[in-house]
C-alpha cells in the first residue's frame, strides 16, 4: 500500500468531551474543515493548536505529510537539526503542554550570544542585565516533535496521514466549491480551510497563485553536534556567531560541553567541509573562529579613531569562544539557505505559514519562531472567526491573519535579508558602516534593548 494512514484518533465530541467511534463515521467522508499540508515543526504545532483550542475543538482536522510516519529518536546522540526559539514559540510550546515533555528530556537555556566581525573585530554580545533571564532555548527539532506527537492521544477528530504527497489542489477561487486536495496517489480530499504547511517550495502557496519572491544565497548551512573545551565558560552557556566574508560560523550550546554547529559558507566549501576527515573539520573550524581576518588598514584605523573620540563608549571586549575537540560522528550534515516571501498569506479557503509563507536565513535563529508565530495568530483568528458563527474560510478573518503576521513578520525578514548581504561582503566602505553601525548600537544601551527585544519576543 503506496499510503499508509494513520487514523490516531478520530471522536465525535458533544462540546470537548471524548465519545470514540474509532471509524472515519463523520458527516462526509472525505471532507474536513480543516487540512494541513506538510507536517513538519509548524503544520504540526498548527495541528495541536487548533485541537487543543476550546473553540475549535470540535473542526475535523486532517494533516497530510508526504515523509514517512514520524518516529522518536534515540536520545543517546544529540540531533544535528536543532533551533534557537524565542520566548513566544516556548509560549507556544507551552500552551499545547509540549514544554512539559521538552523540559523533561533536555534543552539549554543561553543566557549570553557574542556576535563579531571577522573583518573589523567589531562585536556586540545579547544579555538580560545581570544575566537574570534566557535570551534564547536551544532545542533539538526531534524533541519539539515529540513533544507535541505525544499530545495526539489526547487529541479529538485528529487524523493524520503519512506518504500522503499532495500533488494539486483547487480553490474556490478556481470554482471549486471547496478546497480541494488531490494526493499523488490519487486520493481526493475536500476541505472548508486549506493550511499550507509544506515548506518553501509549498504546493498549496502555488495553487494559491500568489507571488512567491525568492533568492538563493548559493550557501550551504552545514550542521555537526560538536564536543568543546568549555574550561574557560563554566556551564557552556554562550553562543557565538562570528561572520566571515563566506558567511556567519555559529555555536548554539546544547549541555556543559556539547554545542550545535551551524557554518553558513559556499557550495564548493561546504562539500569540502563535509568530506574532511574529523581531525581536519576541527582545525578548520578552530582556525574560522580564532584566525585574525583583520586585513584592511583602513577600517582598522577608522574605529580606532571613533574610540578615542566617541562619546559612546562600550565596555565590549572581543572573548574567545571555547576549543571545539572533536565532531560526533555521522553528525555533519548540510542545507540549502535561501529567502523567499509569498505577497499573500491567504485566499479564499487556502493560507499559508510557516516557510511555505517566508523562508529566512538561519543567522538570526528566527525561521521557526516566525512560523510559531503564525500558528498563534491562524488559531486565535480561526478561534474567533468560530465563536461569531462565521465558516473558517471567511476571506474576512483570513485576511486578518495575514495583516497581523505581515507586520510581524516582514521586518524581521527584510532585517535578515539585508544583514547576509551586509555581512557577506568584504567591500572596504561596507565593513567600515557596518562596524560603525555595531559600535554605535552597542554603545546606546536602548538602541541595543530595542533590537534584543524584536528578536527575543
Ligand atoms: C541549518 C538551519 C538552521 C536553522 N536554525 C534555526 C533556528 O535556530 N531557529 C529558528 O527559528 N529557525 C531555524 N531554522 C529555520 C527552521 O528550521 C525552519 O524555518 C522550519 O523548520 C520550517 O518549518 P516548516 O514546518 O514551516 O517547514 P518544513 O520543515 O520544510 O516542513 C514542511 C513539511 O511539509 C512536507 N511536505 C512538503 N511538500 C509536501 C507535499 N507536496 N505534500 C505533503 N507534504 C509535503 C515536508 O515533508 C515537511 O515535513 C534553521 C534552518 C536551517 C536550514
Amino acid at each position: 500500500m503506496s499510503t499508509m494512514f494513520k487514523i490516531l484518533q478520530l471522536r465525535i465530541n458533544s462540546g470537548c468531551g471524548k465519545r470514540l467511534l474509532g471509524t472515519l463515521a463523520a458527516k462526509e467522508a472525505g471532507h474536513y474543515d480543516v487540512i494541513i499540508g506538510g507536517g513538519g515543526l509548524v503544520g504540526t504545532s498548527l495541528l495541536v493548536s487548533l485541537a487543543k483550542n476550546e473553540t475549535l475543538c470540535n473542526k475535523k482536522i486532517l494533516m497530510l505529510e508526504g515523509a514517512s510516519e514520524y518516529k522518536p529518536q534515540s536520545r543517546s546522540k544529540f540531533s544535528n537539526r536543532v533551533s534557537a526559539i524565542n520566548k513566544q514559540s516556548v509560549q507556544l510550546l507551552k500552551s499545547v503542554n509540549a514544554w512539559d515533555f521538552i523540559e523533561s528530556i533536555r534543552y539549554k537555556p543561553v543566557m549570553e550570544m557574542q556576535v563579531w566581525d571577522a573583518i573589523s573585530g567589531e562585536s556586540i554580545n545579547f544579555n538580560h542585565p545581570n544575566f537574570s533571564d534566557s535570551v534564547a532555548c536551544i532545542v533539538e527539532n526531534d524533541l519539539m516533535l515529540e513533544g507535541m506527537y505525544r499530545q495526539l492521544n489526547d487529541l479529538l477528530n485528529v487524523r493524520i496521514m503519512n506518504e500522503a504527497k499532495i500533488d494539486y489542489c483547487l480553490l474556490p477561487k478556481d470554482g471549486a466549491e471547496k478546497s480541494e486536495v488531490t494526493l499523488k496517489s490519487g486520493e481526493k480530499f475536500t476541505c472548508d480551510l486549506l493550511v499550507g504547511a509544506d515548506g518553501f517550495n509549498s504546493t498549496i502557496r502555488k495553487a494559491m497563485d500568489v507571488n512567491n519572491y525568492t533568492v538563493m544565497y548559493k550557501q550551504m548551512g552545514v550542521v555537526a553536534t560538536l564536543e568543546l573545551d568549555t574550561s574557560e565558560y563554566s556551564g557552556n552557556t554562550i553562543a557565538w556567531q562570528k561572520f566571515l566574508s563566506t558567511g556567519p560560523v555559529a555555536l548554539l550550546p546544547l549541555t556543559d560541553n556539547l554545542s550545535s554547529l551551524v557554518w553558513t559558507t559556499t557550495y564548493d566549501h561546504a562539500r569540502e567541509l563535509l568530506k574532511m576527515d574529523p581531525s581536519e573539520f576541527v582545525n578548520a573550524l578552530n582556525e574560522a573562529f580564532s584566525k585574525d581576518y583583520r586585513k584592511s588598514s583602513v577600517v582598522n584605523n577608522v574605529m580606532k579613531f571613533v574610540d578615542t573620540v566617541s562619546p559612546f563608549k562600550s565596555n565590549q571586549m572581543l572573548l574567545m569562544p571555547p576549543k571545539v575537540l572533536n565532531v560526533q560522528d555521522g553528525s555533519r550534515a548540510q542545507f540549502p539557505l535561501g529567502f523567499g516571501h509569498a505577497s499573500s498569506y491567504a485566499c479564499k479557503g487556502a493560507v499559508v505559514i510557516g516557510d511555505a509563507a517566508h523562508r529566512v536565513h538561519p543567522m538570526a535563529g528566527q525561521g521557526v519562531n516566525l512560523g510559531y508565530g503564525d500558528v498563534l495568530k491562524l488559531t486565535e483568528v480561526l478561534s474567533e472567526a468560530t465563536y461569531n458563527g462565521s465558516n473558517l474560510n471567511d476571506i474576512q478573518y483570513l485576511l486578518k491573519y495575514e495583516q497581523e503576521r505581515l507586520k510581524a513578520n516582514l521586518p524581521i525578514m527584510l532585517g535578515v535579508h539585508a544583514l547576509q548581504r551586509i555581512y557577506c561582503n568584504d567591500f572596504t566602505p561596507l565593513v567600515l558602516a557596518r562596524s560603525l553601525g555595531v559600535k554605535f548600537t552597542n554603545s546606546v544601551p536602548p538602541l541595543k534593548r530595542f533590537f534584543m527585544e524584536r528578536a527575543m519576543a
